[in-house]
């Protein structure tokens, strides 16, 4: 019996956001909105999405003692995640400094600050949480040799779920244990490498990726839904249709909602249907963290 549904291994940043008419030239000064302050980070989000689903889950993460760390902590413990495996100093937390424009178009600066500290040491530490989740998903805004700890701690019959974002070249430690490997167009091309180059349909990225060594491949595709791919074939899981107000945050709705069903023992296309209704209940708000539903909002889809 496991104690956990899902263990995110991941990161956790404080977003901090200002509007602008316009972003400042070099050497330049510009006036912006009052600044606004978000829990983010892809592990964080896809931990509070899992929770708040109703996934038992456990987030592995390393944020600074500051009050960025205490607010990620906060609202990890607010949507329910169990933070035993959040770990504390080292370096700042991490933080994205994000200016919107009027049409939407956002800068970011990310500094990872205490995501780039939580080292494969830190991995082999919490391995009593491995062995208690029955699903370890991660991302790749913490280091790749973590990563690889990571696949090397997981429990026999645990199941891993990877988003490579932001993207870069996986070895194949790391490709053959997802299952699934999701991706959206950009990480796939990024993740294929100049065999992406052969194609523009995503039915042939998909069975590329398939190639490279994972278990099963999912690619998601905005608006349009998702791909899902495995030794049984290629099929499209439909989107839902929705009136879209901010996509912040919904491919790591999608991977949370995946990740959980598949635990639960749901097949790759039933559970990459749900995650696209998560995905696109997900879009439906504005913001992340806040946008991500409860079952029942999807059910009410
Ligand atoms: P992000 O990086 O912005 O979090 P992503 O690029 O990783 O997102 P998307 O493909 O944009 O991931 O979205 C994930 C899933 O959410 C999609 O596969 C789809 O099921 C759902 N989704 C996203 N946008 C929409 C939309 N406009 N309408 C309906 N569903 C959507």
């Amino acid at each position: 019996m496991y104690d956990y549904d899902l263990l995110v291994v991941g990161s956790a940043n404080a977003d901090l956001v200002i509007g602008v008419e316009r972003r400042p030239e070099a050497g330049e000064t510009v006036l912006g909105s009052d600044l606004a302050v978000h829990p983010g980070g892809k592990g964080a989000n896809q931990a509070v999405a899992a929770a708040r689903l109703g996934a038992r889950t456990a987030l592995l993460a390393r944020v600074g003692d500051d009050g960025h760390g205490r607010l990620l902590l906060d609202s990890q413990r607010a949507a329910g995640v169990d933070t035993v495996g959040v770990l504390v100093g080292g370096a700042p937390t991490g933080v994205a400094l994000i200016t919107v424009d009027p049409s939407g178009d956002n800068s970011i600066v990310v500094s990872p600050g205490a995501n780039g500290r939580l080292t494969p040491q830190d991995v082999r530490t919490a391995a009593s949480l491995f062995h208690a989740s029955r699903v370890v998903s991660t991302q790749l805004e913490i280091p790749l040799e973590t990563v690889v700890e990571v696949v090397r701690s997981l429990a026999p019959g645990s199941r891993f779920v990877l988003n490579p974002s932001p993207p870069r070249p996986l070895p194949t430690e790391v490709l053959t244990a997802c299952d699934p490997l999701i991706v959206n167009e950009h990480e796939a091309k990024v993740v294929l490498g100049d065999a992406a180059g052969v194609s523009d349909v995503p039915e042939d990225w998909a069975r590329l990726l398939l190639a490279k060594g994972p278990r099963s491949v999912v690619v998601t595709l905005g608006g349009e839904g998702a791909l899902v791919a495995s030794a049984e074939g290629v099929a499209r899981v439909p989107s839902v249709k929705v009136h879209a107000v901010d996509t912040t945050g919904a491919g790591d709705a999608f991977t949370a909602a995946l990740a959980w069903r598949l635990g639960a023992g749901a097949s790759l296309a039933e559970a990459a249907a749900y995650a696209a209704r998560v995905g696109a209940a997900a879009v439906t708000k504005e913001g992340a963290q806040v946008s991500f539903p409860t079952a029942e909002e999807v059910a009410a889809l």
